[in-house]
């Protein structure tokens, strides 16, 4: 098994701040992305560039005999959010910040490069440095421009979490994160005066009957043992009292763990639209938004993913995080077309932190070494398997 000595840690930690000091939003990873292949040139591995824009997919073990090709996936962007830590590595940028640790992914994958490039593979490793995960769907886009053609088996990734100390990880099989589903809802009505409602169509008294009937889609439509939720975060209609709304807007998210529930919750709330639309006489249209899949890790992959992390960590340090998430990962597009695992880094560790997504968010950077090795390991091992497993079958 491969092993990060402090040198590597070091380099690791000095690429992880200096992301985290030069932070940008989902595709507009530039200067991230041209630093990824300066450190990629320095290691002597290549790579194409240019997907999504910002993304950068580097191979190694171009040579190999054996078919095998297993991909790595780190997301490069951050959020909209003010820095508020006084660290000398605290962003420089006015507003925006590695506030879930994307940073240490980075700096995660290419240490992983640094070990893999050592070692004899049974096959060959793509490194997937993916733009815009927080915003904008980037593995959607990048899978779309073929990201996953070249033979691609299997992908694996990692996420720091700091409510896990560090040196844990958890790995599971089946869904451990929920479907996203952001909806906008314009209504179109007909303005009129206050005191003449029949002249006119008003938006406002139909937008309030929506707002209530969609909660049936859940106390009435979804099995009580499910867990779903429909949020409507923002009504905006109107300009004074004695003016009837001619227009509304109605913004909205709906979470839930099973597909088939979200199937039938979005089903439902197209159906609501028309029928209020009807009753109205006015016009509702729903457009979605970055809409994500649950993240539903294959049985096959998340063993292979849960020996690698006993392997480096040692039995008791590898768990289950318990119920799925619900919070969303577009890590979910690439297990829709190929087995996937995506699994939790436990960066608790002694930092004094805020949460992911919040503006005193850290983590320990000892993770950068679990992070690394474990993502060179679960790459060896899943070649090794599938290589051993071709081999039988000749
Ligand atoms: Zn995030
Ligand atoms: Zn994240």
């Amino acid at each position: 098994m491969p092993v990060v000595d402090r040198q590597l840690l070091d380099w690791m930690r000095t690429i992880r701040r200096t992301l985290h000091q030069h932070p940008e939003l989902s595709y507009q990873e530039y200067k991230t992305s041209a630093y990824v292949q300066e450190k990629l040139t320095e290691l002597g591995v290549g790579y194409r560039n240019g997907w999504g824009g910002t993304g950068v997919i580097a191979t190694i073990g171009r040579n190999v005999v054996f078919q095998g090709h297993v991909g790595l996936r780190a997301d490069m962007d951050a959020l909209p959010i003010q820095d508020t830590k006084s660290v000398a590595y605290a962003s420089k940028t006015p507003g925006v910040m590695h506030a879930c640790g994307h940073d240490g992914h980075v700096a995660m994958l290419l240490g992983a490069a640094a070990l893999l490039e050592k070692m004899k593979l049974a096959g060959r490793v793509s490194l997937i440095f993916q733009p815009a995960e927080e915003h904008g769907n980037g593995a959607e886009k990048i899978i779309a421009e073929g990201a996953l053609r070249d033979g691609i088996g299997a992908v694996f990734a990692g996420h720091i979490d700091t409510h896990y100390p560090t040196g844990m990880m958890t790995v599971d099989h089946g869904i451990i994160c929920s479907s996203s589903d952001p909806f906008s809802l314009k209504l179109e009505g007909k303005s009129g005066h206050a005191a003449r409602p029949h002249e006119a169509r008003d938006t406002i008294v139909a937008g309030a009957f929506l707002v209530t009937a969609l909660q049936t889609l859940i106390s009435r439509e979804t099995d009580p043992n499910q867990s779903a939720v429909l949020t409507i975060g923002r009504f905006h209609a109107g300009y004074a009292h004695n003016i009837i709304a001619e227009d509304g807007c109605i913004d909205g998210t709906i979470r839930t763990n099973d597909p088939a529930v979200r199937r039938r919750i979005l089903d439902g709330l197209q159906r609501i639209c028309d029928g209020i639309a009807l009753q109205f006489a006015v016009k509702v249209t729903v457009q979605y938004h970055d809409c994500l899949p649950v993240v539903v890790n294959s049985v096959s992959a998340a063993d292979v993913a849960r020996r690698a992390a006993q392997l480096i960590l040692g039995n008791g340090k590898v768990i289950s995080q318990g119920r799925p998430s619900l919070g969303g990962e577009d890590f979910a597009f690439y297990q829709q077309v190929v087995d996937g695992c995506l699994v939790r880094f436990g960066a608790g560790g002694s930092v004094e932190n805020g949460p992911a997504h919040s503006g005193g968010f850290d983590f320990d950077e000892d993770v950068l070494a679990v992070g690394a090795t474990w993502l060179a390991s679960v790459a060896m091992l899943w070649l090794r398997e599938h290589e051993e497993h071709a081999s039988h079958g000749r």
